[in-house]
């Protein structure tokens, strides 16, 4: 059997402590089992023995129990910690040293007396009485050796004592028993001392586990917390900042359209210039902000390059073509798998700065096979970038002192962003580049098969043009400054707008003014929980007819772009560009206006329920 001692001597000393504590509960079986071998005893020796020593002697077996009774209930009210313990079990153990005196002067005593049937019943009571309790005594080594020795030995030496060889061997017999029981005593007092460690050493862990657990859980409510906080302020960062950023692009644009002296219009142009800067800027920061904080969640899909090819081209082919350079993309028929919006931005980053950074020759983008991946690369003939510099250009805000002037470098973010949305997609970039020679991006994604036969997608029509004048826009804002600066803006476009901050208040104001809106602009979050949506809908069924609405929004969380999506209705988000307004306000004035006879029908008879 293994050693106790192998275990942690703290847990060892904490069993032995505790297997002390169950002795001093044990008082009711003791007493009982000592009263009915003492009354067998005397039952047994009744005809041999003389009538008072039997009832003295269990008269002093019950006082022994007495005094016990008396320790075990002064342990209970004191109570004693660990250490203490020991003297208490001492204590315990002079009781049942005593006991087993007691019983080892029944076996000297009365052993004479009787014959050899007697002397029989005495050994069989006496170690019967030895074997009932071998469980309790066991519970701490000074109560095995204080009780059964003294029960057993004094009663095998009067055996041996009796000289002839029959009682010698009787003797022997019940030594080899003795040796046996103590031994027996030993080991279970052994297996209990390790079978309560080895339990305290399992409460142990299982305590330490359920502590690294709480302290795991608490970490991750703390991530958790912090994220949500990071979200929450991006949430509120981005509506309150993109609303004044709103309101005063809005207002700037609607300056520079009426200004006409030559000098107060440079002015006025500078300030569009910044706050379209800032504009940008903001949406930069934003964009990086929210990768940090894993608000963007990958949307992977199969699809091919030549769609995707074509929009940057378009994005990029004027302002390559006015800087004089080639822009030129190698037809390809590849697919990809990838996040195609996400995607989308990083090769646009790419040939943005291309075109940026180069200043004669031209920008060359293609797509290359590579095992199982396409690489997709775009090349340039610019200034190129110095070796040390390398590793620095995806960092925030990192701009390589390459002496172009301060208005044709972007704003540091551009790669910033790159090596987010790449990592999030999981797509290798590599750079090559010789400075003064030019430099080549890339960029490995999977590449898939050709799911559906390539279909070009249908040119959207360009409406832009000034088809504003004379028109009626609903503008409904909660926010009096975004309407004014509304107001300002379509007035420099000769429109006329009626201004509301609910769905309830533009009905009052269109009732009044009796004129029908041409379009309808609603702030997508308006106050107390109205939703731009709902007010367009609410808008269109009291007008009778779907006036063209565009929603405006300055959350551009996926939930509420999906409800956007969803909506069917045209959208833009804040910070809102004027010329992209005007054009998309235009394009839906236009389309209303086309729509005509069957508006003027259901104005008739719209014009009865305001
Ligand atoms: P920026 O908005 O300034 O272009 P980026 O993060 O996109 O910021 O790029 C960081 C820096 O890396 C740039 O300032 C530029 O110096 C350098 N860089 C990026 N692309 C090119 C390129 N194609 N050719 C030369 N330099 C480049």
């Amino acid at each position: 059997m293994p050693s106790p001692t192998a275990l942690n001597p703290r847990l060892i000393r904490r069993a032995r402590a505790d297997q002390i504590a169950t002795l001093f509960t044990q008082w009711g079986r003791t007493t009982s089992s000592m009263a009915l071998g003492g009354l067998i005893l005397c039952a047994v020796m009744w005809n041999v023995a003389p009538h008072d020593e039997l009832a003295l002697w269990l008269a002093a077996i019950l006082i022994n129990q007495g005094w016990r009774y008396e320790l075990a209930r002064r342990y209970r009210a004191a109570a004693p910690g660990l250490t203490e313990r020991e003297s208490w079990g001492r204590a315990w153990a002079i009781g049942s040293t005593i006991a087993g005196a007691l019983w080892g002067a029944a076996g000297v005593l009365w052993f004479a007396h009787g014959d050899i049937g007697h002397q029989a019943l005495l050994i069989v009571c006496l170690f019967g009485v030895v074997m009932g309790g071998i469980n309790l005594t066991s519970v701490y080594k000074p109560t095995l050796y204080g009780f059964v020795l003294p029960t057993l030995a004094p009663l095998i030496v009067r055996v041996a004592l009796d000289g002839d060889q029959l009682h010698a061997f009787i003797a022997t017999v019940l030594l080899v028993v003795l040796a046996f029981i103590l031994r027996f005593g030993h080991n279970l007092n052994n297996l209990m001392t390790q079978s309560l460690a080895i339990r305290y050493e399992n409460i142990d862990l299982i305590g330490e586990l359920q502590a690294q657990t709480a302290a795991a859980d608490r970490a991750r409510g703390m991530a958790e917390a912090a994220n949500r906080g990071k979200t929450q302020f991006l949430a509120a960062a981005s509506h309150d900042l993109r609303q004044p950023l709103h309101a005063m692009g809005l207002f700037a644009a609607a300056l520079s359209a009426r200004v006409h002296d030559a000098g107060v219009r440079n002015l006025v142009n500078s300030i569009n210039v910044s706050v379209e800067a800032l504009e940008r800027l903001f949406s930069a920061l934003m964009d990086v902000s929210k990768l940090d904080a894993g608000a963007v969640a990958p949307k992977r899909t199969a699809f091919p390059l030549t769609p995707l090819f074509e929009r940057v081209e378009n994005e990029f082919g004027p302002l390559a073509a006015a800087k004089n350079l080639r822009l030129a993309f190698v037809p390809t028929r590849t697919w990809i798998d990838s996040d195609p919006v996400l995607f989308e931005r990083i090769l646009a980053n790419f040939v943005s700065n291309a075109v940026r950074y180069t200043a004669s020759g031209g920008v060359v983008v293609g797509a290359r096979r590579r095992g199982r991946s396409a690489v997709i690369e775009v090349w340039d003939s610019g200034v190129g970038i110095p070796a040390a510099e390398r590793e620095h250009i995806f960092e925030e805000f990192y701009q390589v002192d390459n002496s172009l002037s301060h208005t044709s470098k972007g704003m540091g973010l551009g790669l910033a962003i790159v090596r987010r949305l790449a990592m999030l997609l999981d797509h290798p970039v590599r750079i090559d580049t010789q400075p003064g020679r030019g430099s080549r991006f890339s960029i490995e994604v999977p590449r898939v098969a050709a799911t559906v036969p390539q279909v070009a997608a249908p040119a959207e029509p360009s409406r832009r043009g000034t088809t504003l004048a004379g028109a009626r826009i609903a503008v409904i804002d909660d926010e009096a400054i975004v309407v004014e600066g509304m107001r300002a803006l379509f007035a420099a476009w000769e429109s006329a707008v009626v201004g509301a901050s609910s769905g309830e208040a533009m009905l009052t104001a269109l009732g009044e003014s009796g004129q029908y809106p041409d379009l309808v602009i609603a702030d997508y979050r308006l106050a107390d929980d109205e939703l731009g949506t709902d007010v367009v809908v609410r808008l269109r069924h009291e007008l009778g007819w779907a006036v063209p609405a565009l929603l405006i929004s300055g959350d551009s969380s996926t939930p509420t772009l999906d409800v956007l999506r969803a909506s069917g209705l045209e959208f833009l988000l804040k910070p809102v560009l004027p010329e992209e307004l005007r054009a998309v306000a235009s394009r839906l004035v236009a389309a209303g206006r086309d729509d005509g006879v069957a508006r003027q029908h259901r104005q008739a008879l719209a014009a009865a329920r305001i």
